[in-house]
C-alpha cells in the first residue's frame, strides 16, 4: 500500500513537471517563440527565474504567487495548469496503469491541455500542436498493438483511426461550410475541424459522437449562461476548442462505463 501511494507520489509529481512545461508552451507557442529557450523569466520584470523559484506548485505557494524580484503578481493560472495536468496524469494512472493507454492518453491529454489554454487566450488552435497530434494518433495506433497489449482498448485500430481522423475533421468542415452558407458567417474555424481529427486519430471514430454531444452541451451550457449574464442578444465570441477537448476527456475517462451504462439490459 505504502509503495503504491510512494509511485502515486512520483507520477503527481511528473505530472506537474509536465505541467509546468505545458504552462511555457501556452504562453509562447501564441507568440512564435521557441519553448525550450530562453529559459523561464518573470513577464512583469524579466528577471530570470532561478531553479529553486521554478519548483512547480511548490515555489507558487512558497512566493505566494509573487515573482521574488518585482514582486509582482503571477496569475494563479500557472498553479491551476500544474495542478490540473498533475491530477489528470495521476487519474490517468489509476485507469490505465503504466502500460501504452497511459501513454497514449497521457500526450492526448497533454495536447488537449495546451490547445484548451490556447484557445482561451487568443482564440486560435495552433497547428504546431494539433497537425503533429494528428500524426502520433495514428502512429499510435499503427505501433499500440505491437509494443504491448492494451487491455483497455482506449488506443484505436490503425483503421478506426484513419477514420476518426477524416470523419472527424470532415463533419466540422461540412457543418462550417453549411453554416457560412446560411449565415454568411464563419462558424467554425479551421482550427476546431484540425481538432476534432486529432481526436479521431487518437481515439478513433466511435469517440466522435459522444465526444461532440459532451462538447455541445458544456458549450450550450455556458453560451446560455453567458447569455444571461452579459443580456441576449450581444455577440460573445466563445471558443469551441476547450469545449471538444473538454468532451473528449470525458469519453476517455468515463465513455466505457457510459457505453457499459446505456448498452446494458435493464
Ligand atoms: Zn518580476
Amino acid at each position: 500500500m505504502l509503495i503504491f501511494h510512494s509511485v502515486t507520489l512520483v507520477i503527481f509529481i511528473l505530472g506537474a513537471i509536465v505541467g509546468s512545461f505545458l504552462n511555457v508552451c501556452i504562453l509562447r507557442i501564441p507568440k512564435g517563440e521557441s519553448v525550450i529557450h530562453p529559459p523561464s523569466h518573470c513577464p512583469h520584470c524579466k528577471a530570470s527565474i532561478a531553479f529553486y523559484d521554478n519548483i512547480p506548485l511548490f515555489s507558487y505557494l512558497l512566493l505566494r504567487g509573487r515573482c521574488r524580484a518585482c514582486r509582482e503578481r503571477i496569475s494563479p493560472r500557472y498553479f491551476a495548469v500544474e495542478l490540473l495536468t498533475a491530477s489528470l496524469t495521476v487519474a490517468l494512472f489509476y485507469k490505465f496503469g503504466l502500460g501504452p493507454a497511459f501513454f497514449s492518453s497521457f500526450i492526448f491529454v497533454a495536447a488537449l491541455i495546451v490547445i484548451s489554454f490556447i484557445d482561451l487566450d487568443v482564440m486560435i488552435i495552433p497547428d504546431v500542436i494539433s497537425l503533429p497530434g494528428i500524426v502520433l494518433g495514428l502512429v499510435f495506433s499503427l505501433a499500440g498493438p505491437y509494443v504491448m497489449d492494451d487491455p483497455f482498448e482506449i488506443i484505436p485500430s490503425p483503421l478506426s483511426s484513419l477514420i476518426g481522423l477524416l470523419a472527424g475533421g470532415g463533419f466540422l468542415l461540412a457543418v462550417g461550410w453549411i453554416y457560412e452558407v446560411f449565415t454568411k458567417v464563419e462558424g467554425m474555424g479551421g482550427g476546431d475541424i484540425k481538432l476534432f481529427a486529432m481526436i479521431g486519430a487518437f481515439l478513433g471514430w466511435q469517440s466522435l459522437l459522444a465526444t461532440l454531444l459532451f462538447a455541445s452541451l458544456g458549450g450550450a451550457a455556458i453560451g446560455l449562461t453567458v447569455m444571461l449574464v452579459k443580456g441576449v442578444g450581444r455577440r460573445y465570441p466563445i471558443p469551441f476548442g476547450p469545449f471538444l477537448c473538454l468532451g473528449a476527456l470525458l469519453h476517455l475517462v468515463f465513455g466505457q462505463q457510459l457505453a457499459a451504462f446505456y448498452l446494458s439490459p435493464q
